[in-house]
């Protein structure tokens, strides 16, 4: 792809955006930046820009800006339905997202991690193995470094373990991992994608340009990633906890095996009880992670140290003190329904359970049966707590707590031995905190404060 003296706009400053601008001005193109952010939230990142010759049009976008561009470069952040974007794409104008950009130059073989649930994990966990293999490995995209910053490091013996989002696969067109893996495909961010079929599309597009050279790892278990099957020309993997699938991961008594060709020997990779994390949903992550691990080779007992040695990552699921006998476990990233299925299926009942915070057009409703089964009481909190409410009301016992600082301490004073206080609260994070790290933050810190 030739760059050089090309006018490209990239549009939304955010960490991936600005790493693109840079890239493209390296690459000898006209960039310029748009961000509706004004220039004094912008302070820090303007004068970097303008030094390296990059022009910058802060506070909203202007029709102009976008007109006669050769290429738009868009943040995962920015919808396409923004109008200056629509309007130029409708005119001709090319329209790729950062993924779509750095994919073309990136050396070497991808991994590329998708799902609703479990990407961070995986990918995690998926770059620790091949790292531990001792092959040349870089892990980014939708966690840590973006993929654009990537590429000088990348070779032809590079593997690329790269988590991806439906925004950044909704701008793919010729994105073509080696390796690409569906946890899972279950209602999130209808906000912006609008409708679930949407949404589905976009995560579908990992495999669109994949070959019959290639895999595509699937989750058996569940429909929706059942679904892709249909769509790709790759060679299909599936794992699955709970029975034997024709090739792939799969757990059969207490042992995670991988099954290399159809009608084959299954061979044992690893006891279960020797993955440390909690829960059913983290099995499945780390038999998908296995069948990446076996497809590149890596045998047996390299994959089997590096998954024993292998923690919750911060904000997932992560235990954060016991304390009276009580366990608090911090789980600020189940920002959908599912994620708080999967959370509270990790422990057998007596769970004091924080739900609540921005709602994202969630049907809270559907979590009845389990909060019924295992949750004593739930604590609502921030600006989808009357929703919560409303939706749950006399399935089981709720208290309005308001704020986490609050939940926490309410829950710490019920809680009685061998229970659960959970944070997963099924909402993003943005109505009180600034991301679900900090609310990550806020819990562990005032679970560490009780005395
Ligand atoms: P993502 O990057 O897709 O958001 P994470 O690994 O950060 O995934 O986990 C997000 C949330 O989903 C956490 O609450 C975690 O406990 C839960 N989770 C992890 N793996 C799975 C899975 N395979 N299925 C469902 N939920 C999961």
């Amino acid at each position: 792809m030739e760059l050089k003296n090309k006018r490209v706009l990239v549009v939304g400053l955010g960490r991936s955006g600005l790493s693109a601008a840079m890239f493209l001005r390296d690459r000898g193109a006209r960039v310029t930046v748009s961000d509706t952010r004004s220039a004094t939230a912008l302070a820090k990142e303007i004068p970097a820009l303008m030094e390296a010759g990059i022009m910058v049009e802060s506070g909203g976008h202007g029709l102009l800006t976008f007109r006669r561009q050769d290429l738009i470069v868009v943040s995962p952040g920015v919808p396409l339905e923004t109008p200056e974007i629509a309007q130029a794409a409708a005119f001709g104008t090319a329209v790729i997202g950062e993924l779509e950009l750095a994919s073309r130059f990136l050396d070497g073989s991808v991994i590329a991690i998708t799902g609703s649930n479990g990407k961070t994990t995986t990918t995690t966990l998926t770059g620790k193995i091949f790292a531990d293999a001792a092959l040349p490995t870089l892990v980014g995209g939708n966690i840590g470094l973006p993929v654009i910053d990537l590429i000088a490091e990348s070779r032809p013996e590079t593997w690329s373990v790269l988590e991806v989002s439906s925004f950044q696969l909704e701008t793919a067109t010729t994105f073509k991992p080696r390796i690409a893996m569906v946890l899972n495909v279950t209602p999130d961010h209808l906000d912006r994608h609008k409708t679930f079929e949407r949404y589905w599309e976009a995560k579908a597009r990992i495999t669109a340009c994949q070959e019959s050279e290639d895999f595509l790892i699937l989750n058996a278990e569940d429909v929706n990633a059942q679904k892709m099957a249909a769509k790709t020309r790759a060679q299909i993997y599936w794992f699955s906890g709970r029975r034997q699938v024709k090739q792939g991961a799969f757990v059969h008594g207490e042992s995670v095996f991988f099954l290399g060709k159809e009608g084959g020997k299954p061979e044992p990779v690893l006891p279960v009880s020797e993955i440390a994390l909690k829960g059913a949903h983290n099995v499945e992550n780390v038999l998908a992670a296995v069948c990446a691990a076996r497809l590149a080779g890596i045998d047996a007992e390299t994959i089997r140290a590096a998954v024993k040695g292998f923690r919750a990552v911060e904000h997932r699921l992560e235990l954060v003190r016991v304390r009276n006998g009580v366990e608090f476990y911090n789980d600020s990233k189940a920002t959908n329904v599912d994620a708080t299925v999967k959370a509270v299926e990790s422990f057998a009942g007596g769970i004091h359970l924080i739900l609540g915070g921005k709602d994202k057009d969630s049907d809270y409703a559907t979590l009845s049966a389990l909060l019924k089964e295992r949750v004593r009481v739930v604590y609502t909190i921030g600006s989808a707590a009357e929703k919560i409410e409303r939706q749950l009301d006399g399935v089981v016992k709720i208290v309005q707590a308001g704020t986490l600082d609050k939940a926490v301490k309410l829950a710490a004073e019920a809680a009685v031995s061998d229970e659960i206080v959970l944070l997963a609260p099924a909402c993003s994070s943005f109505d009180q905190f600034t991301n679900y790290e900090e609310r990550g933050r806020v819990f562990r810190d005032v679970v560490l404060g009780l005395d």
